[in-house]
């Protein structure tokens, strides 16, 4: 299968019927000419060696994979951990964004521009700019800049500037629009960072290639580890990219992938839940699966983790999905705080709430699983306020 969809994918961007390139046509070349570059990379050993060594001296990789004991006592399973929280900046997003600006430094490219949310992908992408001494602007809802000061406090001491959008609902969407527009007049010498396996084709899978290191590692450091696979491969999902480079390593294997969405308050009331709740539809420029009304509008997502709080998914997830390779379930915002709370408790781990959904649904399915492999996509530091907030400690 990885050969076939691989084939698939490079040449017309789609997974199964999903995916593609629904944009205006001032964008189509920029598309195409970044599209073409990676190919090249991706097949040139000297851009490889590159972006390896910028991975084990910049990063950190490879990141350790970690027998958890005692929160194996609690799940009913022998629980492994990859510890993406290790990378450096605390989450696997640098390992998108190094490699991005990488291929920018290789096509001329001389100026770095983001999107963000929460501020993660914000600071992972002005982290990356910085090493390469390229200025970077982020482009974040002004919402969005009041509710994460601290991240926006981070993007200008890493040198970045920090637009704030006041457009819209002034939060992701309205900050993708900005940076699209910001891409199509400075399209010469600009590279746009996307910070998932979401958008036009080729980011979906420029983005997939980019982190399928973390299952490459896995897949090596499980068979060393236990002598075996997994039985399970678990890991949360917002636009699904830390999720992506995990299954990947473990495509051709007879090994169960389960994805975890935000159920938010519950999948009747608000939530991120795009595969287990949602419809085919175009967000950000390709089809997939998004939480859209009878209109077609897109829906207010929710979720206590910020990286999931996104009303669509990356269509290599919509297309796993209706294969029916990986499957897909959810855990509400309650489920993951407890979940955060007991591997902290029982591990000294602090994990972000985002993996806290993954491990959420080992606490409550994982009895008798065997052998589970979870995704820790990153670390909690940021969600401590969060999660306090939500117990009235
Ligand atoms: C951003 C983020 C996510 C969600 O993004 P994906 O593309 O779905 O991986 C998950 N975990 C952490 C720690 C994040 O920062």
């Amino acid at each position: 299968m990885t050969v076939a969809s691989d084939q698939v994918r490079q040449a017309t961007g789609r997974f199964g019927e999903f995916g593609g390139r629904y944009v205006p046509e001032a964008l189509m070349s920029a598309l195409i000419e970044l599209e073409q570059a990676w190919q090249e990379a991706r097949s040139d050993a000297a851009f490889g060696t590159r972006l390896d060594g910028l991975l084990a001296d910049v990063v950190g990789r490879p990141t350790p994979l970690y027998l958890a004991e005692r929160f194996s006592e609690r799940a009913g399973c022998r629980v492994l951990l990859k510890r993406e929280d290790l990378a450096h900046t605390g989450a696997h997003k640098i390992n998108n964004t190094l490699g991005q600006v990488l291929l920018a430094t290789r096509m001329g490219k001389r100026r770095i521009i983001a999107e963000t949310g929460a501020g993660q992908h914000g600071v992972a992408t002005a982290t990356a700019a910085a090493f390469f001494g390229l200025p970077c602007v982020v482009y974040m809802g002004a919402v969005d800049m009041a509710r994460q000061q601290l991240n926006v406090v981070r993007m200008r001491m890493l040198g970045a500037e920090v637009v704030g959008v006041e457009a819209g609902s002034a939060t992701l969407k309205d900050a993708i629009n900005e940076a699209l527009r910001d891409w199509v007049t400075n399209v010469e010498d600009t590279h746009y960072v996307i910070g998932s396996v979401v958008g036009p084709h080729p980011y979906p899978a420029l983005v997939g290639d980019l982190q399928a290191i973390i299952g490459t590692e896995a897949r090596a450091q499980v068979l060393e580890l236990e002598g075996g696979l997994p039985d399970e491969v678990v890991a949360c999902v917002g636009g699904g990219s830390n999720a992506i480079g995990l299954f990947r390593g473990f495509y051709d294997d007879d090994v169960r992938l389960i994805g975890v969405e935000a159920a938010g308050e519950g999948l009747d009331k608000r939530h991120g839940a795009s595969i287990t709740a949602g419809t085919q539809g175009v967000l950000h420029g390709a089809l997939s699966l998004v939480l859209q009304d009878d209109e077609g509008l897109i829906t207010h997502p929710h979720s206590i983790s910020a990286g999931l709080d996104y009303p669509g998914v990356g269509p290599e997830h919509a297309w796993l999905a209706s294969t029916g390779r990986a499957i897909y379930e959810s855990a509400t915002d309650e489920e993951a705080v407890k979940a955060f709370r007991v591997l902290a408790a029982t591990e000294g781990i602090v994990p972000a709430l985002e993996p806290a959904h993954a491990l959420a649904h080992v606490l409550r399915d994982g009895a008798g699983k065997g052998l589970v492999l979870v995704g820790l996509s990153g670390r909690g530091d940021k969600d401590v306020a969060a999660v306090a907030e939500s117990l009235a400690l």
